[in-house]
Protein backbone atom coordinates (compact mmCIF):
# COMPACT_ATOMS: atom_id res chain seq x y z
CA UNK A 1 0.00 0.00 0.00
CA UNK A 2 1.58 3.20 -0.66
CA UNK A 3 1.86 5.71 2.07
CA UNK A 4 0.90 9.60 2.68
CA UNK A 5 2.79 11.13 4.94
CA UNK A 6 0.34 14.27 6.38
CA UNK A 7 1.73 14.51 9.79
CA UNK A 8 4.95 16.98 9.83
CA UNK A 9 4.14 19.24 12.80
CA UNK A 10 4.64 15.91 14.35
CA UNK A 11 8.04 15.14 13.49
CA UNK A 12 9.67 15.41 9.41
CA UNK A 13 11.82 12.52 7.79
CA UNK A 14 15.83 13.58 7.78
CA UNK A 15 16.79 15.25 4.91
CA UNK A 16 18.82 12.31 2.64
CA UNK A 17 22.08 14.97 2.66
CA UNK A 18 21.46 15.16 6.67
CA UNK A 19 21.81 12.29 7.63
CA UNK A 20 24.62 11.60 5.42
CA UNK A 21 26.69 14.44 7.06
CA UNK A 22 25.71 12.94 10.09
CA UNK A 23 27.11 9.22 9.58
CA UNK A 24 30.46 10.44 9.07
CA UNK A 25 30.66 12.14 12.52
CA UNK A 26 29.41 8.64 14.12
CA UNK A 27 31.53 6.29 12.39
CA UNK A 28 35.29 8.44 11.72
CA UNK A 29 34.97 12.14 13.11
CA UNK A 30 33.59 10.42 16.37
CA UNK A 31 35.89 12.66 18.65
CA UNK A 32 34.64 14.67 21.84
CA UNK A 33 34.19 17.68 21.04
CA UNK A 34 36.31 18.87 24.22
CA UNK A 35 39.37 16.48 23.56
CA UNK A 36 42.63 18.18 22.46
CA UNK A 37 43.38 15.38 20.25
CA UNK A 38 42.66 16.35 16.43
CA UNK A 39 39.79 13.57 16.57
CA UNK A 40 38.32 16.20 19.23
CA UNK A 41 39.09 19.44 17.12
CA UNK A 42 37.52 17.98 14.22
CA UNK A 43 34.52 17.74 16.04
CA UNK A 44 34.53 20.98 17.90
CA UNK A 45 34.83 22.72 14.48
CA UNK A 46 31.88 20.68 13.24
CA UNK A 47 30.11 21.31 16.27
CA UNK A 48 30.83 25.62 15.90
CA UNK A 49 29.83 25.24 12.08
CA UNK A 50 26.57 24.08 13.48
CA UNK A 51 26.12 26.99 15.67
CA UNK A 52 26.80 28.94 13.34
CA UNK A 53 24.03 27.52 10.85
CA UNK A 54 21.43 27.83 13.74
CA UNK A 55 22.48 31.17 14.85
CA UNK A 56 22.21 32.23 11.01
CA UNK A 57 18.51 31.18 10.62
CA UNK A 58 16.96 33.30 13.20
CA UNK A 59 19.50 36.54 13.40
CA UNK A 60 21.63 35.54 16.46
CA UNK A 61 25.42 35.72 16.57
CA UNK A 62 26.74 31.95 17.15
CA UNK A 63 27.70 32.67 20.99
CA UNK A 64 24.22 32.66 21.61
CA UNK A 65 23.07 29.45 20.93
CA UNK A 66 22.64 26.53 23.22
CA UNK A 67 22.41 23.04 22.17
CA UNK A 68 20.35 21.07 24.12
CA UNK A 69 18.15 17.61 23.47
CA UNK A 70 15.25 19.32 21.84
CA UNK A 71 12.88 21.43 22.08
CA UNK A 72 11.21 20.19 25.05
CA UNK A 73 14.35 20.94 27.03
CA UNK A 74 14.69 24.08 25.18
CA UNK A 75 11.44 24.68 26.99
CA UNK A 76 12.33 23.94 30.47
CA UNK A 77 15.85 25.84 30.82
CA UNK A 78 14.15 28.59 29.21
CA UNK A 79 11.59 29.18 32.04
CA UNK A 80 13.01 27.09 34.99
CA UNK A 81 16.63 28.74 33.81
CA UNK A 82 15.05 32.02 33.93
CA UNK A 83 12.76 31.54 37.39
CA UNK A 84 15.59 30.50 39.22
CA UNK A 85 18.09 33.54 37.83
CA UNK A 86 15.16 36.06 39.05
CA UNK A 87 13.49 34.92 41.74
CA UNK A 88 14.44 37.43 43.79
CA UNK A 89 13.97 40.10 41.05
CA UNK A 90 9.36 38.37 40.97
CA UNK A 91 7.45 35.64 40.76
CA UNK A 92 5.46 36.29 38.10
CA UNK A 93 4.91 34.31 34.81
CA UNK A 94 2.60 35.31 31.93
CA UNK A 95 2.29 32.91 28.80
CA UNK A 96 -0.84 31.94 26.88
CA UNK A 97 -4.00 29.31 26.87
CA UNK A 98 -2.10 27.50 23.39
CA UNK A 99 1.45 26.81 24.45
CA UNK A 100 2.78 23.30 24.04
CA UNK A 101 2.98 21.56 26.78
CA UNK A 102 6.60 21.58 27.45
CA UNK A 103 5.68 25.48 28.11
CA UNK A 104 2.41 25.02 30.16
CA UNK A 105 3.28 22.27 32.01
CA UNK A 106 6.33 23.80 33.25
CA UNK A 107 4.67 27.46 34.03
CA UNK A 108 2.21 25.39 35.98
CA UNK A 109 5.06 23.40 38.29
CA UNK A 110 6.49 26.82 39.34
CA UNK A 111 2.86 28.26 40.09
CA UNK A 112 2.78 25.15 42.36
CA UNK A 113 5.89 26.21 43.78
CA UNK A 114 5.58 29.63 44.94
CA UNK A 115 4.98 31.78 41.07
CA UNK A 116 2.07 33.36 40.02
CA UNK A 117 0.46 32.91 36.62
CA UNK A 118 -0.98 34.65 34.56
CA UNK A 119 -2.29 32.98 31.10
CA UNK A 120 -3.59 34.95 28.41
CA UNK A 121 -6.39 33.89 26.59
CA UNK A 122 -7.15 33.93 22.67
CA UNK A 123 -9.83 34.77 20.21
CA UNK A 124 -11.72 31.77 17.97
CA UNK A 125 -8.79 31.76 15.56
CA UNK A 126 -6.12 30.88 18.15
CA UNK A 127 -3.94 34.49 18.20
CA UNK A 128 -3.83 36.57 21.63
CA UNK A 129 -4.11 40.09 22.10
CA UNK A 130 -1.14 42.26 22.70
CA UNK A 131 -3.27 44.38 24.90
CA UNK A 132 -3.86 41.27 26.60
CA UNK A 133 -0.46 40.88 27.49
CA UNK A 134 0.45 44.33 28.34
CA UNK A 135 -2.94 44.76 31.24
CA UNK A 136 -1.38 40.89 32.42
CA UNK A 137 2.07 43.00 33.05
CA UNK A 138 3.03 43.92 36.56
CA UNK A 139 5.71 45.17 38.79
CA UNK A 140 7.04 41.86 39.10
CA UNK A 141 6.34 40.24 36.28
CA UNK A 142 9.80 38.35 35.24
CA UNK A 143 9.17 36.46 31.64
CA UNK A 144 6.64 36.63 28.99
CA UNK A 145 6.44 32.74 26.93
CA UNK A 146 4.44 32.58 24.12
CA UNK A 147 4.68 30.57 20.82
CA UNK A 148 5.69 31.89 17.59
CA UNK A 149 3.35 30.08 15.46
CA UNK A 150 0.46 26.80 17.01
CA UNK A 151 1.61 23.47 16.73
CA UNK A 152 -2.26 22.63 16.12
CA UNK A 153 -3.93 25.07 14.02
CA UNK A 154 -0.97 27.10 12.71
CA UNK A 155 -1.78 30.35 14.14
CA UNK A 156 1.01 33.07 14.17
CA UNK A 157 1.19 35.34 17.13
CA UNK A 158 2.62 39.02 17.45
CA UNK A 159 5.57 38.30 18.64
CA UNK A 160 7.50 41.74 17.31
CA UNK A 161 4.83 43.33 19.14
CA UNK A 162 4.98 41.27 22.51
CA UNK A 163 8.53 41.50 22.03
CA UNK A 164 8.80 45.25 22.06
CA UNK A 165 6.54 45.17 24.88
CA UNK A 166 9.14 43.23 27.37
CA UNK A 167 11.32 45.21 26.10
CA UNK A 168 9.67 48.18 27.38
CA UNK A 169 9.30 46.51 30.79
CA UNK A 170 12.64 44.86 31.27
CA UNK A 171 10.57 41.61 31.32
CA UNK A 172 12.80 38.62 29.78
CA UNK A 173 10.91 37.34 26.61
CA UNK A 174 10.77 33.68 25.62
CA UNK A 175 9.01 32.58 22.51
CA UNK A 176 8.60 28.82 21.23
CA UNK A 177 9.40 28.45 17.67
CA UNK A 178 9.67 24.76 17.16
CA UNK A 179 6.40 25.46 14.40
CA UNK A 180 8.01 28.24 12.73
CA UNK A 181 11.45 27.54 12.39
CA UNK A 182 12.33 27.21 8.69
CA UNK A 183 8.70 27.91 7.82
CA UNK A 184 7.80 31.65 7.96
CA UNK A 185 11.15 34.20 8.77
CA UNK A 186 12.47 34.88 12.51
CA UNK A 187 14.68 37.23 13.54
CA UNK A 188 15.47 37.86 17.18
CA UNK A 189 16.82 41.34 16.55
CA UNK A 190 14.14 42.67 15.11
CA UNK A 191 11.09 40.71 17.03
CA UNK A 192 12.80 41.62 20.65
CA UNK A 193 13.14 38.27 21.49
CA UNK A 194 15.44 37.18 24.66
CA UNK A 195 15.01 33.62 24.34
CA UNK A 196 13.94 31.20 21.39
CA UNK A 197 13.40 27.55 21.51
CA UNK A 198 14.03 25.30 18.44
CA UNK A 199 13.88 21.99 17.47
CA UNK A 200 15.48 19.92 14.74
CA UNK A 201 13.03 17.19 14.34
CA UNK A 202 10.21 19.35 13.11
CA UNK A 203 12.77 20.67 10.23
CA UNK A 204 14.13 17.86 8.85
CA UNK A 205 16.47 17.13 11.27
CA UNK A 206 17.47 13.90 13.41
CA UNK A 207 15.40 14.10 17.00
CA UNK A 208 16.59 14.66 20.62
CA UNK A 209 18.45 18.05 19.15
CA UNK A 210 17.76 21.44 19.89
CA UNK A 211 18.94 24.52 21.05
CA UNK A 212 17.73 28.00 23.05
CA UNK A 213 19.31 30.82 21.71
CA UNK A 214 19.92 33.31 24.66
CA UNK A 215 20.54 36.39 24.40
CA UNK A 216 23.70 37.90 25.01
CA UNK A 217 23.86 39.58 28.85
CA UNK A 218 19.98 37.52 29.36
CA UNK A 219 20.11 35.47 32.49
CA UNK A 220 19.35 31.76 32.55
CA UNK A 221 20.44 28.84 35.17
CA UNK A 222 21.76 25.61 33.90
CA UNK A 223 19.25 22.68 34.60
CA UNK A 224 21.76 20.07 33.93
CA UNK A 225 25.60 20.22 35.92
CA UNK A 226 28.68 18.18 35.17
CA UNK A 227 31.37 19.15 32.76
CA UNK A 228 31.01 22.37 32.19
CA UNK A 229 30.14 22.08 28.02
CA UNK A 230 27.86 24.57 25.98
CA UNK A 231 29.29 27.44 28.07
CA UNK A 232 28.26 26.26 31.24
CA UNK A 233 24.66 26.05 30.37
CA UNK A 234 24.28 22.79 29.60
CA UNK A 235 26.44 20.02 30.75
CA UNK A 236 27.31 16.32 29.44
CA UNK A 237 29.14 15.26 26.27
CA UNK A 238 27.26 17.01 22.90
CA UNK A 239 25.82 15.02 20.68
CA UNK A 240 28.04 15.96 17.78
CA UNK A 241 26.32 13.61 15.05
CA UNK A 242 22.63 15.07 16.14
CA UNK A 243 23.74 18.53 16.43
CA UNK A 244 25.87 18.89 13.06
CA UNK A 245 22.65 17.20 11.42
CA UNK A 246 20.82 19.63 12.85
CA UNK A 247 22.83 22.25 12.27
CA UNK A 248 22.61 21.26 8.51
CA UNK A 249 19.22 21.27 8.62
CA UNK A 250 18.75 24.65 9.19
CA UNK A 251 20.62 25.39 6.21
CA UNK A 252 18.79 23.77 4.04
CA UNK A 253 15.31 25.58 5.49
CA UNK A 254 16.99 28.77 5.07
CA UNK A 255 17.76 28.10 1.62
CA UNK A 256 14.15 25.89 0.72
CA UNK A 257 12.10 28.80 3.13
CA UNK A 258 10.58 30.62 0.19
CA UNK A 259 10.29 27.90 -2.20
CA UNK A 260 8.60 25.13 0.40
CA UNK A 261 6.41 27.76 1.78
CA UNK A 262 4.89 28.20 -1.76
CA UNK A 263 4.68 25.17 -2.66
CA UNK A 264 3.27 23.71 0.52
CA UNK A 265 0.88 26.86 1.06
CA UNK A 266 -0.56 25.61 -2.72
CA UNK A 267 -1.68 22.07 -1.30
CA UNK A 268 -2.92 23.59 2.00
CA UNK A 269 -5.19 25.42 0.01
CA UNK A 270 -6.39 23.00 -2.07
CA UNK A 271 -6.87 20.42 0.69
CA UNK A 272 -8.64 23.00 2.91
CA UNK A 273 -11.27 24.14 -0.01
CA UNK A 274 -11.24 20.33 -1.07
CA UNK A 275 -12.52 19.45 2.32
CA UNK A 276 -15.06 22.54 2.36
CA UNK A 277 -16.50 21.87 -0.87
CA UNK A 278 -17.19 18.21 -0.38
CA UNK A 279 -18.20 17.35 3.51
CA UNK A 280 -21.35 18.96 5.30
CA UNK A 281 -20.72 20.13 8.65
CA UNK A 282 -17.20 21.09 8.77
CA UNK A 283 -15.30 24.09 10.03
CA UNK A 284 -11.79 25.25 9.67
CA UNK A 285 -9.90 25.87 12.94
CA UNK A 286 -7.38 29.21 13.16
CA UNK A 287 -6.70 32.04 11.04
CA UNK A 288 -7.97 31.80 7.44
CA UNK A 289 -5.70 34.33 6.19
CA UNK A 290 -2.01 35.34 5.86
CA UNK A 291 -1.41 34.47 9.85
CA UNK A 292 -1.56 30.85 9.53
CA UNK A 293 1.32 28.68 8.55
CA UNK A 294 2.15 27.79 4.92
CA UNK A 295 1.59 23.91 5.89
CA UNK A 296 -1.46 23.84 8.45
CA UNK A 297 -4.67 22.65 7.96
CA UNK A 298 -7.05 21.66 10.73
CA UNK A 299 -10.68 21.22 10.92
CA UNK A 300 -13.59 20.22 12.89
CA UNK A 301 -15.72 17.69 10.91
CA UNK A 302 -19.05 17.20 13.05
CA UNK A 303 -20.76 14.32 13.93
CA UNK A 304 -17.67 11.90 13.78
CA UNK A 305 -15.13 11.38 16.62
CA UNK A 306 -11.59 12.40 15.07
CA UNK A 307 -10.21 9.57 16.73
CA UNK A 308 -11.97 7.22 14.32
CA UNK A 309 -11.34 9.33 11.04
CA UNK A 310 -7.40 8.70 11.62
CA UNK A 311 -7.99 5.04 12.25
CA UNK A 312 -10.17 5.15 8.90
CA UNK A 313 -7.69 7.11 7.23
CA UNK A 314 -4.65 5.33 8.80
CA UNK A 315 -5.99 2.18 7.15
CA UNK A 316 -5.60 4.12 3.86
CA UNK A 317 -2.10 4.31 4.38
CA UNK A 318 -2.97 8.46 5.18
CA UNK A 319 -1.03 9.42 8.29
CA UNK A 320 -2.85 12.76 10.11
CA UNK A 321 -3.41 13.90 13.29
CA UNK A 322 -6.34 14.80 15.86
CA UNK A 323 -5.34 17.19 18.90
CA UNK A 324 -1.83 17.44 19.16
CA UNK A 325 0.42 14.24 18.83
CA UNK A 326 1.07 14.32 22.28
CA UNK A 327 -2.85 13.62 23.54
CA UNK A 328 -3.95 11.23 20.89
CA UNK A 329 -4.49 8.11 22.73
CA UNK A 330 -6.29 10.09 25.41
CA UNK A 331 -9.78 10.90 24.97
CA UNK A 332 -9.02 14.63 26.35
CA UNK A 333 -10.08 16.78 23.70
CA UNK A 334 -7.05 19.67 22.32
CA UNK A 335 -6.70 22.34 24.88
CA UNK A 336 -6.25 24.99 22.02
CA UNK A 337 -9.58 24.12 20.33
CA UNK A 338 -11.15 24.27 23.95
CA UNK A 339 -9.65 27.60 24.22
CA UNK A 340 -10.31 29.00 20.97
CA UNK A 341 -14.50 28.52 21.92
CA UNK A 342 -15.15 25.29 20.54
CA UNK A 343 -17.30 22.99 22.09
CA UNK A 344 -16.07 19.69 23.33
CA UNK A 345 -17.89 17.48 20.43
CA UNK A 346 -16.81 20.02 18.10
CA UNK A 347 -13.37 19.88 19.36
CA UNK A 348 -13.42 16.16 19.40
CA UNK A 349 -14.00 15.39 15.74
CA UNK A 350 -11.11 17.39 14.32
CA UNK A 351 -8.14 16.64 12.22
CA UNK A 352 -4.95 17.85 11.98
CA UNK A 353 -3.39 17.55 8.32
CA UNK A 354 0.68 18.99 8.18
CA UNK A 355 2.32 19.15 4.82
CA UNK A 356 5.93 18.76 4.31
CA UNK A 357 8.09 19.38 1.29
CA UNK A 358 7.86 16.14 -0.19
CA UNK A 359 4.05 15.96 -0.49
CA UNK A 360 2.38 16.24 -4.45
CA UNK A 361 -1.28 17.08 -5.50
CA UNK A 362 -1.89 13.38 -6.18
CA UNK A 363 -1.39 12.89 -2.46
CA UNK A 364 -3.88 15.96 -1.50
CA UNK A 365 -6.16 14.46 -4.29
CA UNK A 366 -5.97 10.96 -2.76
CA UNK A 367 -7.24 12.28 0.71
CA UNK A 368 -9.85 14.35 -0.87
CA UNK A 369 -11.15 11.19 -2.77
CA UNK A 370 -11.47 8.83 0.38
CA UNK A 371 -12.21 11.55 3.28
CA UNK A 372 -15.77 12.53 2.52
CA UNK A 373 -16.56 8.70 2.01
CA UNK A 374 -15.13 7.87 5.35
CA UNK A 375 -17.27 10.56 6.54
CA UNK A 376 -20.36 9.26 4.90
CA UNK A 377 -19.57 5.99 6.52
CA UNK A 378 -19.23 7.11 9.94
CA UNK A 379 -21.60 9.30 10.07
CA UNK A 380 -23.89 6.45 8.76
CA UNK A 381 -23.13 5.23 12.22
CA UNK A 382 -24.11 8.41 14.77
CA UNK A 383 -27.27 8.50 16.24
CA UNK A 384 -26.61 12.38 16.63
CA UNK A 385 -26.28 12.60 12.53
CA UNK A 386 -29.45 10.57 12.16
CA UNK A 387 -31.35 13.18 14.17
CA UNK A 388 -30.20 15.59 12.14
CA UNK A 389 -30.79 14.13 8.94
CA UNK A 390 -34.66 13.39 10.26
CA UNK A 391 -34.75 17.01 10.86
CA UNK A 392 -34.00 18.05 8.08
CA UNK A 393 -36.15 16.01 6.09
CA UNK A 394 -39.02 17.52 8.63
CA UNK A 395 -38.34 20.86 7.56
CA UNK A 396 -38.35 20.35 3.70
C1 LIG B 1 7.36 19.48 18.96
C2 LIG B 1 7.23 20.74 19.77
C3 LIG B 1 7.96 20.92 20.96
C4 LIG B 1 8.83 19.83 21.54
O1 LIG B 1 10.02 19.65 20.83
P1 LIG B 1 10.81 18.26 20.98
O2 LIG B 1 12.07 18.49 20.23
O3 LIG B 1 9.94 17.20 20.36
O4 LIG B 1 11.04 18.04 22.45
C5 LIG B 1 7.84 22.11 21.64
N1 LIG B 1 7.03 23.08 21.18
C6 LIG B 1 6.32 22.96 20.05
C7 LIG B 1 5.47 24.08 19.59
C8 LIG B 1 6.38 21.78 19.31
O5 LIG B 1 5.65 21.65 18.20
Amino acid sequence: MKRIYLDHSATTPVDPEVATLMMTYYTEKYGNPSSVHSFGREAKQALEQARSQVAELIGATPSEVTFTSGGTEADNLAILGTAEALRKKGKHIITSCIEHHAVLETCEYLEKNGFDLTIIPVDEVGILSVEDVRKAIRPDTILISVMHANNEVGSIQPIAEIGKLAREHGITFHVDAVQSLGKIPINVQEMNIDLLTVSSHKIYGPKGVGALYIRKGVRVMPLVHGGGQEKKRRSGTENTPGIIGFGKACELAGQRMAEDAEHQEKLRDKLMNGILGSIDYVKVNGPLGENRLPNNVNVSIQYVEGESLLLSLDMLGIAASSGSACTSGSLDPSHVLLAMGLIHEIAHGSLRFSLGRQNTEEEIDYVLEQLPKIVERLRMMSPLYDQVLRQQKQAQ
